[in-house]
């Protein structure tokens, strides 16, 4: 049985950690998506409601679980039996900081091995922080995150939804300042 572990912050869950996941799924026999309490990042979604947006929109997928974690992720994968850590990379500006993370984990836990998936074309420019801008404007979110996602977003950042949803903001295809 081998089980990898995909880790990060899910504020919240977009198609672009949707995608890695997915693939991850079809790589591994166990997928156990690890959200992170970091006390680094201020989070706009509590860590209950990431944990429970991240079920939902994974609810389709039969080998993948939901946890979550306040320590060391490599204590985290040592107890699961985890054999990989799979991180997305974006571009170049990914790297620095994930290869930094990776030769640490490798350092603390050498069983474990982090595994790097290259973004979908269309997630290239997608993530969390500009997903709750975009939603914050009141632009469309559409298509950057999971359906059930997107109604949680809307209420949280826009009571009075609907208004800016006709813009088209997909982030990549976006002209518009998010
Ligand atoms: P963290 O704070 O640990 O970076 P994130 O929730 O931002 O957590 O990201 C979790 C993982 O998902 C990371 O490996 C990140 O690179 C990956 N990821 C985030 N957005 C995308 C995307 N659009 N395409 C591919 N991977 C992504």
């Amino acid at each position: 049985m081998r089980t990898a572990v995909c880790p990060g912050s899910f504020d919240p869950i977009t198609m672009g950690h949707l995608d890695i996941i997915t693939r991850a799924s079809a790589l591994f026999d166990r997928v156990i998506v690890l959200i992170s309490v970091n006390a680094a990042k201020k989070s706009v979604f509590t860590l209950d409601e990431r944990v429970a947006l991240t079920r939902k929109a994974t609810s389709h997928l039969p080998n993948v679980t939901v946890d979550s974690w306040d320590g060391l992720l490599v204590d985290y994968v040592r107890r699961a039996g985890a054999t990989a850590i799979v991180r997305g990379l974006r571009a170049v500006s990914d790297f620095e900081y994930e290869f930094q993370m990776a030769l640490a984990n490798k350092r603390m836990n050498p069983d474990a091995e982090t595994i790097f998936l290259t973004t979908a074309s269309e997630n290239m420019y997608l993530s969390s922080s500009l997903v709750r801008q975009i939603a914050s404007f009141g632009g469309s979110i559409e298509g950057s995150v999971p359906e059930c996602v997107r109604e949680e977003i809307l209420r949280r950042f826009a009571p009075d939804a609907g208004r800016g949803e006709q813009a088209e903001a997909k982030p990549a295809s976006s002209k518009a300042a998010p």
